[in-house]
């Protein structure tokens, strides 16, 4: 017999969620680094995390990345600037630019070639899969 149940479908993450947690969660906020060690002045991606790789190291070592890294690719006004999740603004913006409008990846609402692209951004980008 056949149910009429269907299967549990995901929902989004909401905003507040992921705020929650990455208040709660933040390695950066007890790092002790100067404001400016999270916002690198140079707008080519290398250089960029060269300038910002005492932060980005601080990130690598973060409960909550993914989720910052979300919050800045939803919240572009202010997440396109200094360090989210261990990638620099470029990296970011690039990032964005694969996900479908209005889809974040943390949620995996992605299509699967958008995901496929967001894996191999990422991997470029120096995550390893662990923390998707
Ligand atoms: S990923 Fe980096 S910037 Fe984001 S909350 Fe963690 S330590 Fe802070």
């Amino acid at each position: 017999m056949a149910s009429n149940l269907a299967a549990p479908v995901p929902g989004a993450v909401t905003d507040q969620r992921l705020w929650a947690q990455v208040v709660r969660y933040a390695r950066c906020a007890d790092s002790g680094l100067d404001p400016d060690d999270w916002f690198p002045v140079s707008i080519e991606p290398a250089t960029a995390r060269q300038e910002a790789a005492t932060a980005i190291a601080i990130c690598t070592m973060c409960l909550v990345r993914a989720q910052c890294l979300e919050l800045s690719l939803r919240h572009w006004k202010i997440g396109q600037h200094g360090i989210w999740g261990g990638l620099v603004p470029a990296d970011r913006a690039r990032l964005r630019r694969l996900l479908p409008t209005g889809h974040g990846w943390c949620g995996r609402t992605a299509g699967s070639e958008g995901a496929a692209a967001v894996s191999r951004e990422l991997a470029r980008a120096g995550w390893t899969s662990h923390e998707r």
